[in-house]
């Protein structure tokens, strides 16, 4: 779920906040941004093929990174908010693929690969969004943010638990209602 991926994003934070503390708080929150971004596609165009590059983000990721660590330090958090959406690109493989109720397994189809013109299938590790082990997940990165962070990074690290926590518990009942109010 999208929240995992914030929780995810803003993980990416925590080498910098120890080797340059400065950067911590633009970078956890940079990667807050990053691993909501590839959803935005659910909003409009295809989801998890508009916005999603599985293979593609990751070049200028890396090339970011090399710039932060050579030239420019503050480059790092463009690197961080790109990454972002790489890791929640690539990581949709790990879940199921697109539909209503994703737990019904009918389509594989994870995630868009731009580069080899096709889509990914799905692995089911995370059996659908909203699932236990998926607000297991969205702990396990956000607690460590929480801990280590503070100010707005904190507070967004706490944030997704607390919206995790209800979507989990209602995520099987979503269907129905989303199909009631169209
Ligand atoms: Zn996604």
């Amino acid at each position: 779920m999208v929240l995992t991926h914030i929780a995810v994003g803003m993980a990416l934070s925590l080498p910098v906040a120890v080797v340059a503390p400065d950067l911590a708080a633009s970078t956890a929150v940079g990667g807050a941004i990053g691993g909501a971004f590839p959803d935005v596609d659910l909003l409009f165009g295809d989801h998890r093929r508009t916005l999603h590059f599985p293979v593609l983000y990751w070049p200028p990721a890396i090339a970011l990174a090399v710039v932060a660590l050579v030239v420019s330090p503050i480059t790092i958090v463009a690197a961080v908010v790109v990454g972002a959406a790489a890791v929640h690109s690539a990581s949709d493989v790990l879940g199921a693929g697109e539909e209503l109720r994703p737990w019904e397994r009918t389509n594989p189809d994870a995630v868009y690969d731009h580069l080899r013109g096709r889509w990914l299938r799905a692995q089911y590790i995370v059996r659908y969004d909203g699932a236990p082990e998926d607000l297991l997940l969205t702990v396990a990165f956000s607690t460590p943010v929480a801990v280590c962070l503070d100010g707005l990074p904190r507070w967004i690290a706490v944030l997704t638990v607390i919206l995790a926590l209800p979507y989990t518990i209602v995520r099987k009942r979503l269907p129905n209602q989303f199909e009631k109010i169209l």
